[in-house]
């Protein structure tokens, strides 16, 4: 096992204005290098404006949505003009369209009322801001029609562990979709369900245990029934947070695996290392590379084969954040 190989690029969505067109309402873009530069290394971007694509030019007035969390409509700022049915049927036309491309996630632009993901303010229809906060019109439709596709925004992603878990969700899926999807049969998922052992653990480990009963239960009969299933579990379970206390449990199990074939010298070394990892003082990848040494030295095929030691490219150094 190596870490994950892309020939191909990984198809995701993106706000067009994070990938620097020029489409926002006054003209402008919000181009965020590390995601078309670093990122853009590894995915290939599906560029979606909804306010340009329902037609709004640029520049155009600015816009907010007014009403209550069930129910809110966006308006244009300035003009009062109610956008919100044109930009349904935006939103119903390019959620098909974008059933097509294989999206593996969406990055979104925060704020935006029309594409923001979390948070977006509520106003009154005087126009004063409640402290209600909802999702944009778009990024609504898209979470409603793809439930549980990694999903983030432009500003969460320089948080290092939230930019971790959705680019690890990313990868996750690609390879479930490669190696199970693409040519689904119950060895392919059950190869694959043990190879993400740890990776669920390190997640969610009451996905792991609620996947691993659906793996164990495939059948060539179930199997399509099961697979949707899988995938819809194994995409919550990755959207739970890897804590620093699941992966030091994750750790301690892989090692049950070597810790007979250790020397009393290197037991404590790793030891000393795991608790410094949990106590802070040094990155996740400190471990994990010790870990990598031990399993490839002594060769524990088992260990070898989980994805959990190589999740993602190596060069997104996202495991060096203390
Ligand atoms: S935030 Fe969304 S709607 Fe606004 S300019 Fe960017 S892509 Fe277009």
């Amino acid at each position: 096992m190596s870490e994950p190989i892309c020939s191909v690029k990984i198809p995701v969505g993106i706000s067009a204005c994070l990938f620097g067109e020029k489409v926002r309402y006054d003209g402008g873009h919000k181009r965020d290098a590390y995601l078309t530069d670093t990122l853009g290394t590894y995915f290939d971007y599906v560029p979606v404006c909804p306010e340009v694509g329902c037609g709004l030019p640029v520049p155009r007035e600015s816009m907010h949505l007014v009403g209550t969390p069930a129910q809110n409509r966006l308006i244009g700022i300035k003009s009062g003009t109610d956008y919100t049915d044109r930009m349904q049927a935006y939103c119903d036309r390019t959620i098909e369209s974008l059933r097509t491309r294989n999206l593996h996630g969406f990055i979104f632009k925060a704020k935006s009322p029309s594409s923001g993901l979390f948070r977006v303010t509520l106003y009154t229809p005087e126009g004063m801001p409640t402290p209600q906060q909802v999702s944009g019109l778009f990024a609504r439709a898209f979470v409603r029609a793809f439930p549980g596709l990694p999903c983030e925004e432009d500003g969460r992603l320089h948080d290092p562990v939230l930019r971790e878990n959705f680019i690890e969700r990313v990868f996750a899926l690609k390879r479930f979709r490669d190696d199970v999807a693409a040519a689904p049969s119950v060895s392919a998922l059950q190869s694959f369900h043990a190879c993400a052992k740890y990776l669920l653990m390190a997640h969610d480990p009451d996905g792991l245990h609620d996947l691993g009963r659906l793996a164990a239960a495939a059948t060539p009969e179930n199997l399509p029934g099961t697979l949707a299933a899988y995938e819809t579990r194994f995409l919550s379970a990755m959207g739970e947070l890897a804590t620093t206390g699941r992966h030091v449990n994750a750790l301690q199990h892989m090692q049950g695996y070597f810790s007979d074939r250790l020397t009393p010298m290197e037991r404590e070394e790793l030891a000393d290392v795991l608790d410094e990892y949990a106590r802070g003082q040094v990155p996740l990848i400190v471990p994990v590379t010790l870990f990598r040494h031990y399993i490839f030295n002594y060769q524990v095929a088992y260990l070898m084969q989980q994805y959990y030691l190589y999740p993602h490219p190596a060069e997104l150094k996202l495991r060096n954040h203390a």
